[in-house]
């Protein structure tokens, strides 16, 4: 089976594990420093803290902008359920606002109805790597003093208005699991220039203890606080050392996504009922995740039967994303079907295709043909 994605790992990448492996410091050692210092480095950003996984890295961010219980962020309900469960565990409350059908992003024109004076944050997701319409965003954000929490697990090396993502809001959150742009077997970051956001990640990830600006008197070297209640969302530095392995590849991994994305959109273009993913605008570049179709017109309901004819035929096609208040859970919650009309319309027709660095030029050309195939 031809995975829709899948990681890419070289000798070097292989290499770097080893040593750090051979090492005095698997975990809490100086590669999680460098690690975080290259990744603000690579998007611009003051600071980076690394966790253990994309979700961790959520709650951080959550955690870090002072959310407090009650309190309800604005997002969009195509993403994983992650971007929201983060939130609920901080008792917050999700607002889910449609999105775009062009791009399955937000539709920012309709953010400001859904403000109240109980929203405290914007958690816009990039959905396939996409950059959503920061500029409208921050605009809101501005207006209402909303915090701005960037879910780009998908969008790691994408760039809006010739910025990298991870630069652009107040807290931009990545992940680094394998069909991610980069990988450390599991994996996550917040990236943010506010320093006390970035005080405030550190010490959550590790327990909420730290061993600076104390509140009792130290009585010795032992000594450290806990002032705080945190996780244990600390990532290892043998991940670490992945991690700043395959940064050095990113730029790489992008442009070969960037191809395969060219060679679907010139290869398909002429297929009828199916709607390709748009093009890119000036100014934004996708890190190209996933490569979604929309089956259109007559074809619209046959989602079912060409998925299976797909994997039938060998090849990992997947769904992205069953809108996260569709769940079971988010259901006895009380959200119910029909809040997000083109969110769920969107969701009905959308197939994921295989697209990743080392996926084959052969591979390619057999989904091209296999689509064609059954789509004729
Ligand atoms: C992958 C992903 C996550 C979760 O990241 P993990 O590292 O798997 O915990 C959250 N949000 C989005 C949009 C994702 O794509």
């Amino acid at each position: 089976m031809i995975p829709y994605g899948h990681q890419s790992i070289n000798d070097e990448d292989i290499e770097s594990v080893v040593n750090t492996l051979k090492s005095d410091w698997l975990t809490q050692g100086p590669l999680v420093l460098e690690f975080e210092k290259k990744l603000a480095q690579y998007c611009g950003a003051k600071y980076a803290v690394v966790t253990t996984n994309g979700t961790a890295a959520l709650h951080a961010a959550y955690y870090a902008a002072g959310l407090a219980p009650g309190d309800e962020i604005i997002s969009s309900p195509l993403t994983f359920p992650a971007t929201t469960n983060a939130a609920l565990w901080q008792g917050l409350k999700p607002i889910f606002v449609d999105i775009d059908p062009k791009t399955g992003n937000i539709n920012t024109d309709l953010i400001e109805s859904k403000i109240t004076s109980k929203t405290k944050a914007l958690v816009p997701i990039d959905y396939t790597g996409r950059p959503v319409n920061l500029e409208k965003i921050k605009t809101l954000a501005k207006k209402y003093q909303l915090i701005i929490i960037e879910d780009a697990c998908q969008a790691l090396g994408a760039t809006y208005q010739a910025k990298k993502i991870g630069s652009l809001s107040d807290l931009t959150i990545f992940s680094f699991h394998p069909v991610k742009s980069i990988t450390t077997g599991e994996g996550g970051a917040v990236l943010t220039d506010n320093e006390t956001f970035y005080k405030r990640l550190k010490t959550f990830v590790t327990h909420g203890i730290t061993k600076q600006n104390l509140e009792h008197e130290s009585p010795g070297d032992w000594y450290f606080e806990m002032q705080n209640l945190g996780q244990n969302y600390r990532i290892t530095d043998f991940q670490c050392s992945l991690g700043i392995s395959q940064l050095k590849r990113l730029d790489q991994f992008i442009t070969a996504r960037q191809e395969i994305a060219q060679r679907y959109q010139t290869a398909l273009a002429d297929l009828k009922n199916i709607e390709l993913p748009p093009l890119e605008e000036t100014g934004v570049s996708s890190a190209w995740h996933l490569y979604v179709i929309k089956l259109t017109g007559q074809l619209a309901t046959q989602r079912p039967e060409i998925f299976k004819k797909l994997r039938d035929a060998g090849i990992g096609v997947q769904v992205h994303h069953i809108p996260v208040y569709l769940h079971p859970y988010y259901q006895k919650l009380g959200y119910k079907p029909g809040l997000c009309p083109e969110a769920e319309k969107f969701y009905q027709t959308i197939i994921s295709l295989p697209i990743f660095p080392d996926l084959k030029i052969e591979e390619q050309d057999y989904v091209i043909k296999t689509l064609r195939q059954i789509i004729n």
